[in-house]
């Protein structure tokens, strides 16, 4: 679809946009720190939000990482994507928070504390534990603002995203956002409860969530993908040029099936992220320490793999492996 017809859709810059207190007119930049609470040392914690708004009008755009704290290849991406001065949009807003969740970076956590994922803690609520108040914060101050957002992932634990993109599908502002961004897989995922993907599709508003790589882990092929799927889909909004156009082969993922572990042992996978399998290939091998026992994982379908779990020891029900099933080139 042609930029011009699709951003018509897309609400006008507002003339001004208040964080934290801080006004910010269009033509403006400005790096806002929103105190969010204190750590129990007296340390005061700041989230980092870049506003940054060309003169002329266009949509608001929300880029976040690091939700999950321990999933830093989109703090990377988003880091990249400022320092080379991206942020700064031919017309419109963008609304850039590279770090989020940053009680689970500073601890190497998914979590902002134990048992508090903040992307299962939405809506939120301002006087919650830490992850239900950082939720609280976005859903209230930030995404009002907002027409549409872009949030940042990695697989969890040692599992490594392929280079994808999730969102519904059958929504045609989510639609559109997963073709402009054009990553190699684009999954019809459904929202899930407390997500921010939830509560912002409440409000109307679509947030694309790229997943790329793994937790604690820089990968620069993730990384790569991330920055110039971002890229291409600020140029479909006229808001900045792409630095890549779409050329690779895409694959739209209807269903994804994980492949579990039947017992416990050390899991070695025989494929790669990405690769094409067949129903009833072999994917990996689980073994017991004692070389006594072993099993075949097969593959239950024909599809893509689309994350591999690079932990060797596991228990009996653990993921191993993430099929994307009912796939489609796109
Ligand atoms: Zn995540």
């Amino acid at each position: 679809m042609p930029a011009s017809r699709k951003s018509k859709k897309i609400k006008s810059t507002p003339e001004y946009l208040t964080i934290n207190g801080e006004t910010v007119e269009p033509g403006e930049d400005r790096d806002i720190r929103v105190p969010i609470a204190r750590l129990p040392s007296g340390t005061e914690i700041d989230i980092p939000i870049m506003v940054s708004r060309a003169k002329e009008p266009g949509p608001v755009v929300l880029l976040m990482a690091g939700l999950h704290g321990d999933e830093i290849n989109g703090v990377e991406i988003l880091r990249r994507f400022v320092r080379s001065g991206y942020n700064k949009p031919f017309r419109g807003t963008t609304l850039t928070i590279p770090l989020v969740n940053i009680f689970g970076f500073i601890n190497y956590n998914r979590e902002a504390v134990p048992g508090k994922d903040v992307n299962r803690s939405f809506p939120g609520s301002k006087t919650g534990s830490l992850g239900s108040r950082l939720a609280a914060y976005i859903r209230q101050e930030i995404l009002p603002w907002v027409d549409f957002g872009i949030d940042f992932h990695t697989g969890g634990g040692s599992r490594y995203n392929f280079p994808q993109t999730r969102a519904v599908l059958k929504d045609k502002q989510s639609f559109e956002l997963a073709e402009a961004f054009a990553a190699p897989f684009s999954i019809d995922a459904s929202l899930r409860p407390g997500s921010l993907r939830q509560t912002a599709s409440k409000m109307g508003k679509s947030i694309l969530v790229y997943e790329g790589g793994e937790s604690l882990r820089f990968d620069q092929f993730a990384i790569a993908e991330g920055l110039e799927g971002l890229m291409r889909l600020l140029a479909s909004y006229n808001m900045q040029e792409a630095l890549v156009p779409q050329t690779k082969q895409r694959h739209l993922v209807e269903k994804m099936t994980w492949v579990r572990a039947k017992q416990a042992g050390m899991f070695q996978p025989f494929v790669e992220p990405g690769e094409p399998v067949q129903p009833k290939q072999r994917l990996g091998i689980v073994g017991d320490t004692l070389g006594n026992s072993r099993f075949m994982v097969e593959s239950p379908c024909e599809g893509f793999v689309l994350a591999v779990n690079y932990a060797p020891v596991v228990n009996m029900g653990d993921a191993l492996l993430n099929i994307g099933r009912k796939t489609r080139l796109l």
